[in-house]
């Protein structure tokens, strides 16, 4: 019998196992559902097939070879044995470990991918001894095709990418927004700029359709690049417009996305468009997720660190929906604190959404920062929100986000 798998540690968390067989012993058989490749440490690994009545060898296999992946890829049943040719020790690899991988790449090359495994998987239905003298495990017979619906993604996928590069070059991106209350003043005290495609021949698009996607590809950068440079421009049309309600001058809030990070340049290049715009940076708010800090840790703290050392402002957005530390906010430099929605619109009905609330308002204040409850839709939890102590508001009641006339009309001069 085998032995029980012994776990050495893989690279990334994952657990690779060493199998050790017997000579003689088999591995896998024909028609076994696949859930392990293997790669050869010792000894030899014979694949057989049954062709006909005839059990026919496919290969002899060597120590540093693998097999059995095909199966783990593409999910089919083994159509070839597997047997130790004599003591035979194996490094497994696990389905669960390759799909994770496969799920995390990109999506054109996965379809690839499957798209060669079915090709091949075909072929050797055909010729049992084709592909170029070395045959794995892989399914005989009627071959499905098991990547349609990944095509069909997939070419969606291209298509609004393909559709969003154009928009960059052809200005179909807006920026919409939405006014941000002080609740005790009743006055407007900034606004936050929300990304909107308009895309011709269609309605508005919402960038919950479209960022995930732009922050797969990369395309988030220049586009967010671009919202950047356009919030700067933007508030100087504002100060000719909007009179300074609440003593202080308004302010902007610009969505960062993790990708950001990555752009060794981002405090440098944002540093000049705000110049280039003659944009206060104290005026800019700029908005970040805790999953971007955990996805980005250093980097994003040396370049928050470095943006706020420039006078940009740093804002905590969606707080309570992520992991929620509250180690972040002494970390990173944070001067805003957005509580995320699903606290405020429970803090009506569900007590423990408005202890919540309060803590987090107490909190923040020792901390010296300033709160926004985001999704304000009842003047009830405004009212609630004042006399907790949360000074600033966001959500329909007030207003939904706006394009820019639409704004400067409702709250200008
Ligand atoms: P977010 O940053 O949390 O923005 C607030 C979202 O809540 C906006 O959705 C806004 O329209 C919506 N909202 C505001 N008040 C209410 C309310 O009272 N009730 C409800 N149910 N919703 C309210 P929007 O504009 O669709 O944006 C969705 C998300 O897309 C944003 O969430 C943000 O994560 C992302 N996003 C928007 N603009 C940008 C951008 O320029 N760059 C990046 N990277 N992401 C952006
Ligand atoms: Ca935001
Ligand atoms: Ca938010």
């Amino acid at each position: 019998m085998a032995q029980q798998p012994e776990y050495v540690s893989g690279g990334r968390g994952t657990r690779r196992a060493r199998r050790v067989y017997e000579r003689g012993e088999r591995i896998f058989s024909e028609g076994d559902w696949g859930g392990t490749a293997y790669i050869i440490q010792r000894g030899q690994v014979e694949l057989t097939r049954s062709v006909g009545t005839e059990i026919a060898r496919i290969a002899l296999l060597d120590p540093g070879e693998l097999f059995g992946e095909m199966a783990l890829v593409d999910g089919r049943p083994r159509t070839a044995n597997a047997t130790a040719v004599d003591a035979v020790e194996l490094l497994t690899i696990d389905r669960a470990y390759v799909e994770k991988k496969i799920a995390e790449t990109d999506s054109l090359v996965a379809l690839f991918m499957r798209v060669i495994m079915a090709r091949f998987r075909d072929q050797l239905s055909r010729n049992p001894y084709s592909a170029s003298g070395r045959v794995d495990e892989g399914g005989a017979g009627h071959v499905e095709l098991s990547y349609a619906d990944d095509l069909v993604r997939t070419t969606r996928r291209m298509e609004i990418d393909s559709a969003l590069r154009q928009a960059l070059d052809t200005s179909e991106f807006a920026l919409f927004y939405q006014p941000i209350m002080n609740l005790h003043t009743g006055g407007l005290a900034g606004c936050e700029a929300l990304l909107r495609w308009r895309r011709r021949g269609a309605e508005v698009t919402s960038p919950d359709q479209f960022v995930p996607l732009a922050e797969d590809t990369g395309l988030i950068v220049p586009i967010g690049e671009w919202a950047f440079g356009q919030v700067c421009r933007d508030l100087e049309v504002f100060d000719r417009t909007i009179p300074a309600l609440d003593k202080s001058p308004l302010y902007v809030s610009v969505n960062l996305s993790g990708r950001q990070f990555q752009q060794a340049d981002l405090v440098q290049r944002f540093q000049l468009l705000a110049a280039a715009a003659g944009a206060d940076p104290g005026r800019i708010r700029i908005e970040v997720t805790e999953t971007l800090l955990i996805d980005n840790p250093t980097d994003a703290k040396r370049m928050l660190k470095d943006l706020r050392t420039l006078g940009f402002k740093i804002a905590m957005d969606d707080f309570g929906t992520g992991y929620s530390s509250f180690s972040y906010l002494h970390q990173y430099p944070i001067d805003v604190l957005k509580i995320d929605r699903s606290f405020t619109s429970g803090i009506l009905s569900d007590a423990r959404s408005a202890s919540i609330v309060r803590a987090l308002v107490a909190m923040a204040d020792s901390l010296g920062m300033a709160v926004i409850a985001e999704g304000v839709t009842d003047p009830r939890e405004s009212e609630y929100l004042r006399r907790v102590g949360c000074q600033y508001g966001q959500g329909y009641l007030f207003s939904p986000p706006l394009p820019i006339d639409a704004f400067i009309e409702r709250y200008g001069i």
